[in-house]
C-alpha cells in the first residue's frame, strides 16, 4: 500500500477500553514511550475499540487520565479504530480479490463438536486449530447461506495464503531475526460475525497507516506476530520491527489481568501512591 519509510521512529501503546489500567498496561506504555524519546520519535495512543460490546467510553478516558497521570504524553492525533471501519474493509476486500477469504457459519458450539468428532485436533498457539468445515462447504450451499443473510465471519484460507506469501522473516529487537510461522493458526479469523474486523487484522493495518516502525507490546502477544507478518506480505504493507517485551508478574508469579483490581492505576492512585511509585513497581514488576 505504500513504500514510504517513516521520517522518525513511531512507536505505539494500543489499549482496549474495557477494563481499568494496571501496572503491567504502565509497564508496556512506558516501554514504547521511552523507545520512542530515546530514538527522538514519536509516542502515538490507540484505543483498540472493535469489541463494542466489552469497550466503555468511561474506561478510555480513565485510559487518557491514567497515562497523563503517569507522565506520558501522546501524539495529538489518538486513532479509536472503531471509527476506522471502512480502512479494514478495504484490506478485506482486496483479500477477497485474491481469494482468500471465505465465510465461516460455524457457531463455537459446531467448531467444538467438529473437532471432538474428528478425534485428531491439531492444536495451535490459540489452542485447537479450526477444521476447515465452511472452507470445504459446497459452492451451491454457500452461495445459498449468504444469500438467506446467514450471519458469518470471514476466515483466511491459511494454507493458500502461507503459499502466495513463501517464506517471511521480521526483526525481533528480543528474540532477533525470526522466521514467522502462520500456519500454525490455522484459519484465522479476519472479520467477526459481529464486528466487520479483528484484532489481527485491524492492528496490522492501523500499524501501517499511522506510520508505526517499531511494534512494541507483551511476549503474550508473539504468536500473533506471525498471522501479522503474513497480512503484512499479502496486502503490501510496512514492516516495523517489533519488541516483546516481559509481563509484569504478581507477586506468586502470575501474570496480571484486567481484574487484578488491587493493582490498577487507579487503585493505587487512589491508595496515595505517587507518580515515582507506580513507575517503580511498573518497572521492577517483572
Ligand atoms: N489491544 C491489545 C491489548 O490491549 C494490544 C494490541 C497490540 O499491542 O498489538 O491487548
Amino acid at each position: 500500500m505504500s513504500d514510504r519509510e517513516p521520517a522518525v521512529m513511531v512507536t505505539r501503546f494500543a489499549p482496549s477500553p474495557t477494563g481499568l489500567l494496571h501496572v503491567g498496561h504502565a509497564f508496556s506504555a512506558l516501554f514504547a514511550w521511552r523507545a520512542a524519546a530515546r530514538a527522538g520519535g514519536r509516542f502515538l495512543l490507540r484505543i483498540e475499540d472493535i469489541d463494542r460490546g466489552r469497550c466503555r467510553p468511561a474506561f478510555e478516558d480513565a485510559i487518557l487520565e491514567d497515562l497523563a497521570w503517569l507522565g506520558l504524553d501522546w501524539a495529538p492525533e489518538v486513532r479509536r479504530q472503531s471509527a476506522y471501519m471502512a480502512d479494514y474493509q478495504g484490506a478485506l476486500a482486496r483479500l477477497a480479490e485474491m481469494e482468500l477469504l471465505y465465510p465461516c457459519f460455524c457457531s463455537r458450539k459446531e467448531i467444538q463438536a467438529e473437532i471432538s468428532a474428528s478425534g485428531r485436533a491439531p492444536h495451535g498457539p490459540d489452542g485447537p486449530l479450526y477444521p476447515g468445515t465452511c472452507r470445504q462447504l459446497d459452492p451451491g450451499q454457500r452461495a445459498d447461506r449468504l444469500a438467506a443473510g446467514a450471519p458469518h465471519a470471514l476466515r483466511l484460507d491459511m494454507a493458500a495464503a502461507s503459499a502466495i506469501a513463501g517464506t517471511l522473516v521480521w526483526r525481533d529487537r528480543g528474540r532477533g531475526e525470526t522466521t514467522a510461522r502462520p500456519e500454525r493458526h490455522g484459519d484465522v479469523v479476519l472479520a467477526r460475525k459481529d464486528v466487520p474486523t479483528s484484532y489481527h487484522l485491524a492492528v496490522t493495518v492501523d500499524d501501517h497507516l499511522q506510520g508505526v516502525s517499531l511494534v512494541t507490546r507483551g511476549e503474550d502477544l508473539f504468536d500473533a506476530t506471525h498471522v501479522h507478518r503474513l497480512l503484512q506480505a499479502l496486502l503490501c504493507l510496512d514492516v516495523p520491527d517489533y519488541h516483546h517485551h516481559p509481563l509484569v508478574r504478581d507477586a506468586e508469579g502470575q501474570r496480571l489481568a484486567k481484574r487484578a483490581d488491587a493493582l490498577t492505576i487507579r487503585a493505587l492512585r487512589e491508595a496515595g501512591r505517587t507518580v515515582a511509585d507506580v513507575r517503580a513497581m511498573a518497572t521492577a514488576r517483572h
